[in-house]
């Protein structure tokens, strides 16, 4: 028997069986061997039945009498059985409806039984319990710790931990995988030895020992794969993308704002900085909760690349975010000349160019652009993922900013290299825990904005039953009268008759029903099904407080700064994860007005939810974040179940420590310098 011998010529079970493995992958001894235990059982101290606790899991041995079989209703079959032990004591064991266990339990047999003692009419009494011949073989299902199988209806974990012994000795044909280096230095077990470990543990170390052997190579070779996809990105050394950090201009930049930037966007252009002095094409990862100023980190680095001659280009999910993109940083651009031309230093940095290319622009403005763009005069184009989708060519394209990553994928990051592999910086609102970062992004290098800027107060937020809804409202009318706007999101456009959604409130209905209660308030409705030109219209004419009230769906939820919204509330919440909830609150809190987000819930007992509560409790993204990951999973953080978690078998994401260990040795393996550990 070696590693590729066909099962069929070991297992000694039918051709159904072999048929069956085969749908599950297994066909030679290897693949068997890898099939390995989701978990362990310790059923290694055997009792003896006075020792037992009635109705608790126990093993015990003894020997058994005669079995009878009996029919019972319904054609069914019962077994009966009396157990004795060692110490003679004796229980009833029976089993229903496993007529062949007559075959396989001879009278007087040495058996191991598993299962619960219980009490039954005064007599003490063992159902179906799993059983074993003892003999003079090593137990293999009872009386040691023992291996527990995924679960399968053919293939159960009792046949196969039968069927395991018999390719057990192929484990020491087994090759390593790991370097014998990062072995020793990590005090890891060899790959056979794990293996037999958590086929056929002798003690719970063992298995404890062969886990953290099996989980470490796991997040090793992911952490591997992303530092190879990062020198991949890099690629070739190109002098032409080393662009000098430029202290003054940065100095001069924060001179020109009405505020002070915070020490987090201080850090985060340093650290973005140092990138692009290199040779090699910056990864980097820049995450800021919604309302942190990324816009501003990304304008100093983008006036610090034109500077030294290079264009940028700024990718966001929608037209909308564009054209708010633009006119931010073409704002921001243009104090920052003004200033300098009050300082005479008008020849620092010419006023850059900025344009606008979406899939709208009209076709001959957008053949000016792309001339533009090739000839050099533009220097910053800003767009939708048409920018680079479409055969758009730079003179010298040295920056791509996307903003919200996780709708850009690992393809369209292939076509940017084409356009001359610039520096790259992903923004994102998402607010991933570092250690989940380095396990999804690990191909970037990674920049927090950890304070919100400015002194602006804390969201107050409210969960809110149906029937609380007057007062609320009476008290947004009052809002309203001091002239602040509001947002209302609704989970549906239209409303609708089916069962489970009845109750849940749509933006037209909701429009109706406001229109009704407040007929004296402007309000406007925004939805996906609009044109994109009808929805910018409606946002630029709400921005102008042309109206009082935005009722929308969730397309209010990416990137929108309308500062005199002071009040965001969401109808049917509950149908909402907790980090969506935190980007639309995230829409509010942007002045020095105190802002309120109101939660409304369709049903009274909804709006008990501990998801829901954490909003009243947190406002911080990083920590609602964790409490997702712990209610729900890592799938529901915003917008992530699309950015393809690798998935683990043994590898525990979310334990910072073994996450970093991976990553050093896989940096140490790859002799590659690490990042920062902070
Ligand atoms: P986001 O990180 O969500 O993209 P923005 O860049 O849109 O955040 O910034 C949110 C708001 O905060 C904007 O109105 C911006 O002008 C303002 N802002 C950014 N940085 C600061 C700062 N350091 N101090 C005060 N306000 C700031
Ligand atoms: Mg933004």
């Amino acid at each position: 028997m070696n590693l590729k011998t066909p099962l069929k010529d070991v297992l000694h079970t039918t051709n159904d069986h072999i048929a069956v493995l085969g749908t599950m992958g297994l066909h030679t001894v290897e693949d068997f061997l890898f099939y390995l235990p989701r978990a362990h059982e310790d059923l290694s101290s055997i009792q003896t039945i006075a020792q037992s606790p009635l109705n608790e899991k126990v093993t015990i041995r003894g020997s058994i009498g005669a079995l009878k079989i009996v029919r019972i209703r319904g054609g069914k079959y019962l077994i009966s059985t009396m157990f004795r032990d060692t110490s003679d004591e004796a229980v009833e064991v029976i089993w229903f409806n496993q007529p062949h266990i007559k075959r396989m339990l001879p009278e007087n047999s040495d058996v191991v039984l598993t299962g619960k003692i219980i009490e039954k009419s005064y007599k003490l009494q063992m159902q179906s319990p799993q059983f074993e011949i003892a003999g003079n073989r090593p137990l293999v299902h009872a009386g040691r710790l023992v291996a527990v199988y995924p679960q399968h209806d053919v293939i159960n974990t009792k046949w196969l931990r039968e069927k395991m012994v018999l390719v057990k000795d192929a484990i020491d044909l087994i090759a390593e995988t790991l370097p014998a280096e990062l072995l020793a230095d990590e005090k890891l077990l060899s790959k056979k030895d794990a293996v037999r470990a958590l086929h056929f543990p002798e003690k719970p170390e063992d298995v404890e020992d062969a886990r953290q052997r099996m989980a470490f190579e796991e997040m090793f070779n992911v952490q591997t794969a992303a530092l190879e996809r990062k020198k991949m990105w890099q690629g070739e050394h190109q002098k032409r993308l080393q662009i000098p950090m430029n202290a003054e201009l940065i100095k001069l930049f924060f001179a020109s704002l009405k505020f002070k930037p915070t020490n987090s966007q201080k850090i985060a252009i340093y650290e973005i900085l140092k990138d692009m002095e290199k040779d090699t094409a910056m990864s980097r990862l820049l995450e800021g909760d919604v309302g942190s100023g990324k816009t501003l980190v990304a304008v100093a680095v983008m006036a610090t690349a034109i500077k030294a001659g290079g264009q940028c280009a700024l990718m966001v999910p929608t037209e909308v975010l564009a054209r708010q993109h633009a006119e931010n940083v073409s704002r921001l651009l243009l104090t920052f000349h003004s200033y300098l031309e009050e300082q005479g230093m008008h020849d620092f940095i010419r006023l850059p160019h900025v344009a606008l290319l979406t899939g709208s622009t009209p076709s001959p403005d957008a053949r000016a652009i792309k001339i533009g763009l090739v000839n050099g005069t533009i220097d910053i184009v800003i767009g939708t993922h048409a920018l680079i989708e479409e055969p758009v060519q730079f003179k010298d394209v040295k920056l791509v900013i996307v903003d919200e990553q996780h709708r850009f994928g690992v393809a369209q990051r292939a076509r940017l290299k084409d356009k001359g592999n610039p520096h790259f910086l992903a923004m994102t609102a998402t607010p991933i825990p570092r250690t989940l970062a380095l396990t999804a992004y690990g191909d970037h290098d990674l920049s927090v904005l950890l304070e919100k800027p400015g002194n602006r107060k804390i969201i107050q937020t409210k969960v809110v039953a149906p029937d609380d809804r007057k007062t609320v409202e009476l008290f947004i009318d009052h809002q309203i009268s001091e002239g602040r706007q509001i947002f209302v999101v609704c989970p549906l456009i239209t409303g609708s008759e089916a069962e489970e959604i009845k109750d849940v409130k749509s933006v037209e209905q909701e429009t109706k029903r406001l229109k009704e209660s407040f007929p004296h308030r402007r309000i406007a409705t925004l939805h996906g099904r609009m044109l994109p030109k009808e929805k910018e219209d409606v946002l630029r004419e709400f921005k102008a407080k042309e109206f009082d009230i935005l009722v929308s769906t969730s397309v209010i939820e990416v990137g929108i700064d309308i500062p005199n919204s002071t009040i965001m509330i969401i109808e049917g919440a509950e149908r909402f994860g907790l980090a969506q909830l935190h980007q639309f609150r995230g829409r509010v809190g942007r002045s020095d007005h105190q802002s309120h987000c109101f939660l409304f819930t369709t049903t009274v007992e909804q709006s008990k939810s501990p998801r829901l509560r954490a909003m009243e409790k947190y406002d911080s993204g990083f920590q609602l974040a964790e409490i997702d990951l712990k209610l729900r999973g890592p799938g529901e953080i915003f917008g992530f179940r699309q950015s393809g978690l690798p998935e683990f078998q043994f590898a525990q994401m979310f334990q910072p420590e073994f996450v970093l260990r991976a990553r050093r040795a896989a940096e140490r393996m790859m002799g590659v310098e690490g990042a920062r550990a902070s």
